[in-house]
């Protein structure tokens, strides 16, 4: 079978009755809590509603466009990370995110989830699924894992990205079986796909499995948008009208950038939103490391303040999802009118490998 037609034919794998059973009540109560977080999140505007952290740089994939990664870094330590938890915990933190690198690699992935959870905030996570196993989705389970994500760019593998779906669909089956964490499947459109056609494939293979689905629009290494193609518009609106898996959909932030324009919105990163690299620092997002490059220990609730109203100069083409998920809470009110902490552009020091970041979110 090819795996162009897969997300056609193959089907969901079955699932006990008593697991289905469980698995709606852990959804109901992630709902719950969800529901709490917005609801808290446009109450009180002081607080972090997400973080991502890094708990190891290395990653066991090297895929070309990434700047987001190396093959020889160590995990940081287990009371380093307790530390950097306990410290976004302080911040009202309501959902804090693991990155990488690959955060499976870290030996101690599991007890830091746990530490999370144990704050009262969701615990989520960014992967490229190579090395999830149905003995490793049911550890992740216990942790106490929210929410996963998996990028996918391609349907076969070539010389830029291994994460393409003829590998990864055994994984996303093993995940349909034994997952009780929400699973996201997010696919790339933009220059460097060779195949827009392939972000519909893994769209639809998703939301069969059961999962949500989300897309990515491809930036270059400062996050800001490459135009898209006609074809590529076109796929990103066939996903959008895919149902109601299809988060795309009401990713409103996405639908200028895929029709080419510069999107109206307030960069909450440095105050709602915060990138903590693997040596404990702050910075703006994953595309912006170096603003302000703050330690979280040294991290203050004026400096979130401050962020809060700071207004980022890269804003209007900016394509980092996460981040734009974010601002929607806020974005009505509080006009920014603070310059950055540092003027832009980034140092050159920090642009590595200067090619665009597809699946890296
Ligand atoms: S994009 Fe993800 S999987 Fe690929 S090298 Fe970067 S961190 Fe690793
Ligand atoms: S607008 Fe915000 S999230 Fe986007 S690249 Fe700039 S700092 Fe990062």
């Amino acid at each position: 079978m090819s795996a162009n037609t897969q997300a056609e034919v193959k089907p969901r794998p079955q699932v006990h009755f008593a697991t289905r059973l469980r698995r709606q009540a852990l959804r109901l109560n992630r709902l719950g809590r969800e529901l709490k977080m917005i609801a808290w999140g446009l109450m009180d505007t002081k607080h972090v509603l997400l973080a991502h952290l890094i708990p190891i740089r290395r990653c066991n994939l090297s895929c070309a466009y990434c700047n987001e990664y190396d093959d020889h870094s160590k995990p940081v330590p287990l009371d380093l990370m307790y530390r950097r938890v306990d410290r976004l915990a302080a911040f009202g933190a309501s959902i804090i995110t693991m990155s990488g690198g690959e955060p499976l690699l870290h030996p101690d992935l599991d007890d830091i989830l746990w530490r999370i959870r144990r704050t009262g905030a969701l615990a989520g996570m960014i992967t490229n699924g190579y090395l999830l196993t149905a003995e490793r989705i049911q550890r992740l389970n216990q942790a106490g894992l929210d929410h996963l994500q998996i990028s996918i760019d391609n349907v076969m593998p070539d010389e830029v990205s291994k994460k393409s779906l003829k590998v990864l669909d055994q994984k996303l089956e093993l995940l349909a079986e034994h997952a009780d964490f929400h699973v996201n499947i997010n696919s790339v459109l933009g220059s460097g796909v060779r195949d827009p056609q392939d972000a519909l494939t893994i769209a639809k293979r998703a939301l069969a499995l059961g999962f949500s689905s989300t897309v990515g629009v491809i930036h270059d290494e400062q996050g800001q948008l490459r135009t898209l193609s006609d074809k590529a518009t076109d796929i990103y609106h066939e996903i959008k009208n895919l149902g109601k898996g299809s988060y795309a959909r009401i990713n409103w932030f996405q639908h200028d950038l895929a029709d080419g324009k510069p999107h109206e919105w307030r960069c909450r990163s440095g105050s709602r939103y915060l990138y903590i690299c693997e040596d404990g620092l702050v910075h703006y997002c994953s595309q912006q490391r170096g603003f302000p490059a703050i330690p979280l220990d040294d991290y203050t609730r004026e400096m979130l303040r401050q962020e809060f109203f700071t207004k980022k100069a890269c804003a209007p083409h900016c394509t980092i999802s996460c981040v734009q998920q974010v601002g929607t809470i806020d974005n009505w009110r509080s006009p920014q009118t603070q310059p950055g902490f540092r003027p832009y552009p980034k140092p050159a020091s920090l642009v590595q490998l200067g090619s665009p970041t597809p699946g890296a979110d």
